[in-house]
């Protein structure tokens, strides 16, 4: 069968291979400690899930408009007033089927073949993949846990050329729960500044999930969110993409959006109107009680994810031999465990993160994802959406199996 050469020019989510996988062996009967998760482990709250019903009742059962229904758009524009400080009209907002797919609008709407794409590693494992479909060229810039896994002014400076066409970064960063701060977004700003020709394209999905950057902090912190779009000089080349899977626990339901200049809205607008066109009735519905609703359920959730960051930061340091930065967002903790490499249990030998994430699902039954899937590969990810108590029996697991290696 010949397929198109497309295929070969990029890779399935690592993600969702090893979620896979877990799944695989639990199949089999193995008791697997899911700490892969890149979800919420909460349910979607009740007053979404009523305003859905609600939809279903009324008929919300047609094709809705490509960009997304006007009083959704009115909600975002709204939304990104409230939370942000961000004035945006709904000509310059364009929802689609998840953040995903309002990335690969983004890029494929800005990238051409052969143009240069600065994307920070580590980066969320699809940048990169959406970059290679359009065509583009991946210029990664190595960041690290010494300087928390930030790009500096210089680095940026350095890395852009006449062919760069397009910046990528999240903030909360999935997966180091690295967050750019204010003055730290001023200095990258002023970069961008002297090279008009970039785009910035700033994925902020974790937005609400925010820790105050404080030591041990377990006060939850909403509100404190930066986004690189307050610069004015900077707002109309940036794209700023967000929407529900994580601040509201909506994996499921599929909904993203962006909020850009009109134009580069337009022609995500124009690629959706091809390819899936507008999102789904029913979430959208769901999505305006959402956005227009109490956060209450939202503020409950980081309160629960803040004490369990606290547990897995004491969890991951009691692990032998293995550096690990605090995060300051998000709901991963991404150890450094380069230290193990080369080292074997009589059975298995370990040569990189792909080996010991393996090493761990097969012999502890824990599953975690590889940094190499992120551009990183001296470290794992672990995520901590997941219960307190499979969290601690998860890392029990982890720290009996790295004991065994030498
Ligand atoms: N950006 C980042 C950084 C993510 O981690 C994810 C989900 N894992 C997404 C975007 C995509 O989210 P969605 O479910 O809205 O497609």
């Amino acid at each position: 069968m010949q397929l198109s050469s497309l295929l070969q020019r990029f890779n399935e989510p690592e993600t969702l291979k090893m979620a896979k996988l877990g799944r695989e062996l639990r199949a089999k009967g193995f008791d697997i400690t899911d700490l892969s998760l890149g979800e919420p482990d909460f349910d979607t709250p009740d007053h979404i899930k009523l305003a859905a019903k609600k939809a279903i009742d009324e008929n919300f059962s047609h094709y809705t408009p490509v960009a997304g229904y006007l009083d959704l758009r009115e909600a975002v524009c709204a939304k990104l007033q409230r939370d942000n400080d961000l004035i945006y009209t709904p000509d310059q907002i364009i929802v689609s089927t998840g953040a995903k797919q309002s990335i690969a609008n983004t890029v494929i709407s800005i990238v051409d073949k052969g143009d240069e794409v600065i994307i920070p590693t580590p980066y969320w494992v699809t940048y990169s993949e959406i970059v290679r479909m359009a065509g583009g060229e991946v210029k990664f810039v190595n960041t690290s846990i010494k300087n928390g896994y930030k790009i500096t002014p210089a680095e940026l400076e350095a890395a852009i050329t006449d062919r760069t066409k397009l910046f990528m970064f999240s903030s909360p960063c999935n997966p180091t729960g690295a967050v750019y701060s204010k003055p730290e977004l001023t200095a990258l700003a002023e970069v961008f500044k002297k090279h008009p020709h970039v785009f910035i394209m700033s994925d902020e999905i974790y937005e609400y999930i925010n820790y105050d950057g404080a030591p041990g902090s377990t006060e939850a912190s909403m509100g404190k969110h930066e986004s690189i779009a307050q610069f004015d000089f900077l707002k109309d080349r940036v794209i700023v993409i967000n929407g529900l899977s994580k601040g509201y626990a909506m994996t499921g339901w599929r909904l993203g959006y962006i909020a850009a200049h009109a134009t580069v809205a337009r022609a995500c607008e124009k690629i959706q109107g091809q390819i899936t066109s507008g999102a789904n009735a029913v979430t959208q519905r769901a999505a305006i009680a959402a956005l227009t609703g109490d956060m209450r359920p939202t503020q409950k959730m980081i309160t629960e994810f803040t004490k369990r960051r606290k547990r897995v930061m004491e969890l991951v340091k009691d692990l032998p031999g293995v550096e690990c930065s605090e995060p300051q967002g998000a709901f991963y903790v991404f150890p450094v465990v380069n230290q193990y490499f080369g080292k074997a249990d009589g059975e298995d030998r370990i040569e990189n993160a792909d080996d010991l994430c393996m090493y761990l699902l097969n012999k502890a039954h824990v599953s975690t994802v590889t940094g190499k899937a992120f551009g990183e590969p001296n470290c794992i990810r672990i995520s901590f959406a997941n219960s307190m108590e499979n969290i601690e029996k998860g890392f029990a697991k982890i720290k009996g199996a790295l004991e065994k290696l030498s």
